[in-house]
């Protein structure tokens, strides 16, 4: 069993696509065992994509995530991480595979619905941003 951090976007919610997530979430068979609104502090955004600190991207990154309310989960089941970043599809929607969230719902890189951790360590850093162990109900 392993968990996931997954987040739907500022747009994603702006957009009313939280439910269609979700539900791509649950008839996987995925259990979503921690779930919130959130609007992300800068603070928060700097931390979550440290990875990312230097490129070009980085400000107008920040800048959008923290543009509104996201809706932060953690995801659990068998591959998890994988499995759910395999259901969300490429970085950039274009390049994703049809029938996936990005290339269903997105057509830019910058705003591209969902956000999931990439492996065990950032899935553990990024649920311990998040959420405090006593928020997560197996
Ligand atoms: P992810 O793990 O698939 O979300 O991709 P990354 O961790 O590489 O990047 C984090 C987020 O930064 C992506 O989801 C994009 O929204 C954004 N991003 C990544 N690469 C680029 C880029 O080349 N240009 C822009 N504008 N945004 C990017
Ligand atoms: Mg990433």
């Amino acid at each position: 069993m392993e968990r996931t951090y997954i987040m739907v976007k500022p747009d994603g919610v702006r957009r009313g696509l939280t439910g269609e997530i979700i539900n791509r979430i649950e008839r996987k068979g995925f259990k979503i065992v921690a779930m919130k609104k959130m609007v992300i502090s800068r603070e928060t955004a700097e931390t979550h994509y440290g990875e990312h600190k230097g490129k070009p991207f980085f400000d107008g990154l920040v800048n959008f995530i923290t543009s509104g309310p996201v809706v932060a989960m953690v995801v659990e089941g068998p591959q998890a991480i994988s499995e759910m970043r395999r259901l969300m599809g490429a970085t950039r929607p274009w390049e994703a595979a049809p029938g996936t969230i990005r290339a269903d719902f997105a057509t830019t890189v910058d705003e591209n619905i969902i956000h999931g951790s990439d492996g065990p360590e950032s899935a553990a850093r990024e649920i311990g941003i998040f959420f405090k162990p006593e928020e997560i109900i197996g």
